[in-house]
C-alpha cells in the first residue's frame, strides 16, 4: 500500500566541502567514469537565475534554495545524480544514497583559493570555514551516520584514490527494497 514515488535506479551522490576542496574535479572524473550525471550547482545558479542578487559582504550570489530544490526536483527523483555544491543543510535528505564532505590540508586549500584569484578576505574566510569543520559538521547535522564520509583530499593521490572509491561505490550500489 506503499506507493509515495519510485524507488531510484540509480544512487544520488552529494559532494560537499569548503571551496578548493577539489569536488567538481572529483565529480568530473567520477561522472565519466560512471555514467552518473555531474551537477554542478554553482553553474546552475548562475545560468538558471536562481539567485536573489550578489552579496557585498561574502562576495558571492546569494542561493535561491527553494528555487534550486524546485530545479533538481525531477532529475533527483530519476536519480543517478552527482551533486556538487559546497552547502548541503537545504536538500532534503531523501534524495541522497551517500554525502562526501572533502577536506583539504589549509595550507594546501589556501594556495588553491590564491590560484583562483580570490580576494585575502574571501580565501581568509574559507579557510576558516575548513579549520571549524563547516561543512562537516553541516553534513553531519543533515544527513544519517552511515550516508556521511569524509575523505581528505589534499593530493593527487588522494583524489585517485577518491576518484576509485566512488566510482567502485556507484558500480556495486543496489536500490534497497
Ligand atoms: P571545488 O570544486 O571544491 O571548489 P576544484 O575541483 O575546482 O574544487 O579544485 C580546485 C583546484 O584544486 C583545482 O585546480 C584542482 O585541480 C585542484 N585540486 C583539487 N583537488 C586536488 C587534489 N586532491 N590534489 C591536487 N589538486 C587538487
Ligand atoms: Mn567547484
Amino acid at each position: 500500500t506503499c506507493d509515495i514515488g519510485m524507488a531510484r535506479s540509480a544512487p544520488n551522490v552529494l559532494v560537499t566541502g569548503t571551496p578548493g576542496t577539489g569536488k567538481t574535479s572529483l565529480s568530473e572524473q567520477v561522472a565519466a567514469a560512471t555514467g552518473l550525471k555531474h551537477l554542478n550547482i554553482g553553474d546552475l545558479v548562475k545560468s538558471q537565475q536562481l539567485h536573489t542578487g550578489w552579496d557585498d559582504e561574502f562576495e558571492c550570489l546569494v542561493i535561491d534554495e527553494d528555487k534550486v530544490c524546485d530545479a533538481l526536483e525531477d532529475l533527483m527523483a530519476e536519480g543517478g545524480c552527482l551533486v556538487d555544491y559546497h552547502g548541503c543543510d537545504f536538500f532534503p535528505e531523501r534524495w541522497f544514497d551517500l554525502v562526501v564532505v572533502l577536506q583539504a590540508d589549509n595550507t594546501v586549500l589556501w594556495e588553491r583559493l590564491e590560484k583562483r584569484g580570490y580576494s585575502e578576505r574571501k580565501v581568509q574566510e574559507n579557510v576558516q570555514c575548513e579549520i571549524m569543520h563547516v561543512i562537516v559538521e553541516e553534513a553531519r547535522d543533515s544527513y544519517g551516520e552511515g550516508v556521511v564520509h569524509v575523505l581528505q583530499s589534499s593530493t593527487a593521490e588522494e583524489m585517485e584514490e577518491n576518484v576509485e572509491r566512488l566510482t567502485q561505490w556507484a558500480r556495486s550500489w543496489r536500490p534497497s527494497s
